[in-house]
Formats: C-alpha cells, structure tokens, sequence
C-alpha cells in the first residue's frame, strides 16, 4: 500500500513539521489509524477547551484509553514560545517506554520534540516540546527551579498510585498554582479518586472519559484462607480450574510477593507433572496446554518483555492453550497485555513500613483497598467480557477492604522528604499534604536530618536548612548515602565512595543476583560473592563487584564476566550511569574535583571503612554479650535485639561492631560491615575534635552512653581513645 494509501481519511497534517516538512514514514499513519479508535482521541478537542479556560484539570478513564499517549502530544500547539510540557511517570522503565512511543507516534527520534529525563538519564535538547519525567525527578528540578518555570503544562499520570514523589507534587503544585497563573495543571488518574483530587485543588475541573470496558463478573471464596499458605494453595487451585472451565483467554494473577509467584510457579509445575503415587490435576485431554510467566520489578527486563509479549500456546484435543502471568503489583497499570480475561487477585499487596520508634522496617502482606481491586478486575475486560476471581470472600471484600490504599507517604521514613521540602521552604510539619504522614514519622525525620548536620532549629528562624544539607539535598539518593558521599571525601576515598553509592542506590528495590536456574549457577554466584566480599563485608562486596565489572566492561568481557556471576547487566549499567551523574553534581554543587584516584593505598580500606562508619552513624549495632549461641546484635540507637538478614554478609562473623544499612522486618540487619571499634570511635562526628558537626553532638554522647553500657569500660577511657587515634590515612 503506498503511504497516500494510508493516510487516507486521517486528520492532522500530511507532512512532519518536526522533520523539515519531510513525508511521515508508512509506520506513523499506521498508528495514527490504531489511535482513531481509543475512547479518548474522540475527547481531546473537547479537553483542550476545557483547559484553555481551567488551569487545573483532573482527567479520569480506564486504563488503555488512550490518556498517556494522547492527552500530551495534543497540546503541543498550544504552547508558547519557549516553554514545554511535562509528563510525569511514576517508574523509571514506564518513563523509558512512554518516551519511547510517543516519539515513535510523532515519527521522530529521541531526544528531540521529546525528552526524556530520570535518575541516570537526561536525553533533552533544545527542540525539546514534551519533557518525559519521573515524579521524582520533576521535584528534583523543582529545587532548583520551585515554580517549575521552564513548563506550561505539567501532566501528572498515574496520580492514583500516591507515590511519595507525586503526592510531595501536588502539595507543592498546590502552591505553584497559586504563584503562577499562566501554569496548566492535568492530573491523570485511572480509577475512583477523582472526587479527592478536586477537592484538594480549589478551581479545578473533572473530567472523565468513558473507556471501553467490557463487563466482568466477580466470583468470591466460600471461605476465608488464613494466611499466606492457604491463600497460595487456593489461588493454585482456582488457577488450574479456571484452565480447564473457563472462557478462552489468559490468565493475570495479583500476589503480594515474588516469595508467592516462584511458590505458585514451581507448585503448579510439580502438580502438572504429578507424583507416581499421584494422579496428574487433569489429563492432557481435559485441558489445552498451561504456559507460566513470572513477572515482576526485579526479574530482568528481557524476561519481563517475554512474559508480556509471548503469545498463548497453541489449543490442544480442542481446548485453548492459555499463558497465565504471575505478577506482583507491578501489572496493575501501564503495562498492556493482549487477551487477558480471567484475573485472579489474591487481595493483598505487599508493603514496606517505616516504624519511627524503633526506626526499623517491616514488611507487611495489607489488603488490597476497593480501588486497586476495581483496577485488578478491569484488566480482565478490555477486549471482552471477562471473570475476576477474588481470593477472599463477598462478606469480608465489603466490611475489610477500604475504599483506597494506604498512600506511600504513610509508610515511608520521610528523611529525605522532608529536607527537601525544606529546600522548598515548605515547614514539613504543616506542609499540605494530600495524605500527611504520622507526626511522629516527622519528628523522627527532623531529628535525623539534626543529626546529620543537615537542618538546624533557629530561636526566631525555625526550622532550617544548614549549608551542608543543602549539598546533601542536591545529591540524587538517600540521606544515609548522600551523606557516604561527603565522608568520602574528607576522608580522601571519595572515587570509591562514589562507586560504593552507586551500586548501593541501584540495588535498592532491584536485585543485582539473578535467580540462579541450577545448582551450578547458584555455586558460581555463590563463590562470586565470597570472591567480592574479601572477608569484609557486604559494602564490600558490592564495590568490588562494581569495580571488576567496569574493568571487564572496559575490556569488552562484561557479558561472559555477567554470565560467570550470575549478576543482572541492567542493575550495574544503571549503577555507572548514576555514578556519572552523581560526579557531576558533585563536581558542580560540592566542589569536587575530577578524582580517579584508584586503589593504590594500603589504606584503602581503613578510609573506606572510616566513611562508612560515620555515614552509618545511626546504624551501628553491637554483637550481645548475653547471647551465648552470639547470633544476636543490639542496634546503638535503639537497643532493639535483631539477627543478621539471611544472606547479609558472612554467617561466621566474628567482629564485635557493624554498620547496617537497614534494620529490616522487625529485627534482620541487612548489608552488614563490621568495623572495628576505633575506627567508629576515630569516626564519629566529635572525633580527633577538628570536625565540626555541632548538631550532631547528642548522636556521640549518646553512642559513647551506650558503649559504657555495651563495653563496661569507663567514660573516660572511650572519649580520650579518640584523640589519642591518629587518622587512619597517615
Ligand atoms: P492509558 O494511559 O489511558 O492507560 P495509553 O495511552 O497508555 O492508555 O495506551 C493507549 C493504547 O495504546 C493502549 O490500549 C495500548 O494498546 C496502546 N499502546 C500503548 N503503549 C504501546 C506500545 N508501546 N506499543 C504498542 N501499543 C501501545
Ligand atoms: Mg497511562
């Protein structure tokens, strides 16, 4: 078919305006035909007059209507020389992809009308019109630039997922709004928080689209599972009878947890396959052929792609083949999946909670609320009518679940947030929060930043940002690593530091071990890792590991080098991207200078160590005398008796302190490093007396307190070991 062919009966110009004027390629018409179609194209004229007169509007339709890669792209005319449009994303892959296609659907290449921008990346050139962003990366650039001056039109998508970045948004937007007349707002969401949204900004403008929803019958339990166990077991066995009874189509099942997708995997595989003594759950003729696919955030992007891309297998004796995803809350919204009609939702999502007293985390299996149970259920009828089996029963789903989830802001730590709410000059403790946190998640945050020397309360000034957390705030990762950076630096390891950070930051949320498939991976990933730690410890561990990979990486090895580890290319390739960023901010805001020093000391370690020990000033944890089996650790701060997380570090530890970067399901250490008591001493903030870190006095005397309690040895004994300690680098 020639291209005048394809752009028969389509609107818009024939030629690309962003291209000199040149033909649009075959590929364009073709999508630009698929998008006639989606229930939102039919709206945006429409759209477009209501925000001429509204500034802010929150716009509302199902999933796969068309919002994110319509809504922005038909703006593009409207906006004044010189200012953009920016589209928020919530993950860094839906910001890539998004990107990706809305370039694509323009028929134009990346950077150029479109940018992209997110921890690691920043693809954007002058030309740029539609700025692609990570709600965290859109705040970021709100420090610098609080009313956000270089947009017109600020998109948020996805708001109904309250994350921390986008609600810490809207608060601020909230106030943008009120400075800058001529700034557009649209708020996307998918499900029923529309009401809330508008209430929240004064002036605004509901709108909604109705999507192509096909209908989906809901079937409950006759009875509660209790626990994890019972609802695995019946998500199995609703999972092999909806194969062998239901309707033609996939199968996408909601778990809590990867723990839950491999344990539903390999139970379904063994049950298929079935035991001698055992009858198989159904003969081959029963049912067509049963194709499982895990997915979720940490597997490897090319496994994710398979699960999503492949195709059902073929049908078997007359019954349809089907592929059944086994997904934790990753699937829930932005990924589309073709010919989906039974969903399975176990009810709960898996959350990390932020506990300010005995400032440690747990991980908690919550029920899922009303709206991520409507969504879950929607993603069975997008092409026809479909079924959701819901792993509870009718009487509980009405009187347990609530109407929506628990924001990310409540279960957070707030550390970070609040310094930068505070470079925002927004009072975190009256800041208009969507949702506000506890108080005392607050005060708990504020007292940290103190005792970083990040923040200080003036008499008649209040809250403040000190010097040093202004550079802190500038540095895109946590407080703890930000503040890893800095030491690095004044203890004159400051290129490993970097490193260090990197990594540690990349494997935050992402696995940088694959599953291991055989025995022999798991061995070799084993020896890796004992290879890497040097009888040193888990931050080690993972400098090393970062550092042979960009050697091998420089001798073009890396993939056999990957393979030889068993390690995840994606998590270390984001760890040297961030490295590069992080280095330039450094080297911009904290007066760093291009080091390279590479690993010629001796002392290398002791320094390192020395960084570590004062950036972990808050979590440091003692081996417990009183335990004879010595499997427990007492943390500094908080006295709280816990254990080492499996797979922390070397089981056979045999120092007396460590650092640990987070104390993790009421009690487990994770990424432990022991540290000889000197170096903590030599370290603290009040050390050899020429650091001046006076806010952070109370966190010393407090260490030394507990240290009298810990060692028995006297006060005086503990405070003068520390200046009779030569630095570690002489
Ligand atoms: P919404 O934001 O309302 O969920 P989207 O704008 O993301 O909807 O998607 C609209 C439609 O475009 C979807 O139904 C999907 O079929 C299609 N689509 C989205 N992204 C892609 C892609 N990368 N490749 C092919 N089709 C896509
Ligand atoms: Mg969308």
């Amino acid at each position: 078919m020639s291209s005048s062919d394809l752009s028969a009966g389509l609107p818009g110009p024939k030629t690309n305006a962003f291209k000199h004027g040149q033909p649009f390629s075959d590929n364009y018409w073709i999508q630009l035909r698929k998008a006639q179609d989606l229930p939102v194209t039919k709206s945006l004229q429409h759209l477009r007059e209501v925000l001429l007169k509204k500034q802010i509007m929150i716009l509302v339709s199902e999933t796969g209507s068309g919002k994110t890669t319509q809504v922005p792209k038909a703006f593009l005319n409207d906006l004044p020389p010189g200012q953009k449009i920016a589209l928020t994303q919530n993950r860094r892959i839906t910001a890539d992809s998004i990107a990706y296609r809305l370039a694509e659907l323009l028929d134009v290449s990346l950077p150029g009308v479109i940018g992209l921008c997110r921890r690691g990346l920043y693809l954007s050139d002058g030309t740029t019109l539609l700025q692609v962003v990570t709600d965290g990366a859109l705040f970021v650039q709100a420090k610098t630039d609080p009313l956000l001056s270089a947009y017109y039109i600020i998109v948020i998508d996805e708001a109904h997922q309250h994350t921390i970045s986008t609600d810490l948004l809207l608060g601020h937007l909230r106030w943008v709004v009120k400075q800058r007349g001529n700034l557009k707002v649209i708020i996307m969401s998918a499900t029923i928080d529309s009401a809330r949204f508008q209430s929240f900004f004064s002036g605004s403008v509901g709108e909604k689209v109705q999507g192509r929803q096909f209908d989906v019958a809901i079937k409950y339990l006759k009875k509660r599972p209790e626990g994890d166990k019972a609802v695995q077991e019946v998500i199995i066995k609703t999972i092999l009878q909806a194969h062998r009874t239901e309707r033609p189509g996939n199968i996408l099942v909601f778990v809590p947890g990867v723990g839950m997708v491999n344990g539903i995997i390999y139970n379904i595989r063994k049950m298929l396959k079935g035991h001698a003594h055992q009858r198989p759950f159904f003969q081959p003729h029963e049912a067509g052929e049963l194709e499982l696919w895990p997915l979720y955030g940490s597997l490897p992007s090319e496994d994710q792609d398979r699960a999503i891309m492949s195709q059902a297998p073929p049908p078997r004796y007359g019954r349809p083949g089907r592929k059944v995803i086994i997904a934790t809350n990753i699937a829930e919204t932005s990924i589309t999946f073709s010919r989906v009609s039974i969903v399975i939702d176990s009810g709960l999502v898996n959350a990390k909670i932020w506990n300010p007293e005995t400032e440690s985390w747990i991980l908690q299996p919550q029920l899922a609320s009303e709206a991520v149970a409507s969504q879950r259920a929607g993603r069975a009828g997008r092409t026809r009518n479909g079924v959701c089996y819901r792993m509870c029963t009718q009487k509980d789903f009405v009187e347990r679940t609530s109407l929506h989830s628990v924001p990310a802001i409540q279960n957070g730590d707030m550390v970070t947030e609040c310094l930068d709410l505070l470079v925002l000059r927004h009072n975190p403790i009256d800041f208009e929060y969507m949702d506000p946190p506890a108080p005392e998640t607050v005060g708990k945050a504020l007292e940290i930043l103190k005792a970083f020397g990040a923040i200080k309360t003036g008499k008649k000034t209040g809250l403040q940002v000190e010097p040093n957390g202004l550079k802190l705030s500038h540095l895109p990762c946590n407080m703890y690593n930000a503040t890893l950076l800095l030491e690095g630096q004044h203890f004159g390891c400051q290129d490993e530091a970097l490193s260090l950070v990197a990594m540690l930051e990349s494997i935050d949320g992402d696995d940088v071990f694959l599953p291991t498939k055989t025995e022999e991976q798991g061995r070799k990933q084993n020896e890796g890792k004992i290879f890497f730690r040097q009888d040193r410890g888990d931050h080690i561990m993972y400098l090393n590991m970062y550092l042979s990979w960009r050697n091998e990486s420089r001798l073009g090895t890396a993939d056999a080098f990957l393979r030889e580890r068993v390690l995840k290319g994606s998590v270390l390739r984001a760890a040297d991207a961030l490295r590069k960023q992080l280095l330039k901010v450094l080297m911009d805001k904290c007066g760093w200078k291009d080091t390279a020093v590479g690993l010629t000391n001796s002392k290398f370690y002791t320094r390192v160590l020395c960084a570590l020990a004062n950036a972990n000033r808050l979590r440091i944890a003692m081996r417990d005398p009183s335990d004879e089996r010595d499997q427990t650790w007492r943390t500094m701060r908080t006295d709280l008796p816990c254990s080492l997380y499996q797979g922390s570090c070397q089981p056979d530890l045999k120092e007396q302190w460590i650092v640990y970067n987070e104390n993790y399901a009421g009690g487990q250490l994770r990424l432990v490093t022991p540290i000889p008591l000197d170096i903590i001493l030599w370290a603290s903030p009040r050390g050899p007396g020429e650091r001046n870190l006076t806010d952070s006095d109370f966190v010393t005397n407090a260490l030394v307190e507990r240290m009298m309690v810990m060692t028995k040895l006297p006060e005086s004994l503990l405070r003068t070991s520390m200046p009779s300690l030569t630095t570690p680098s002489a």
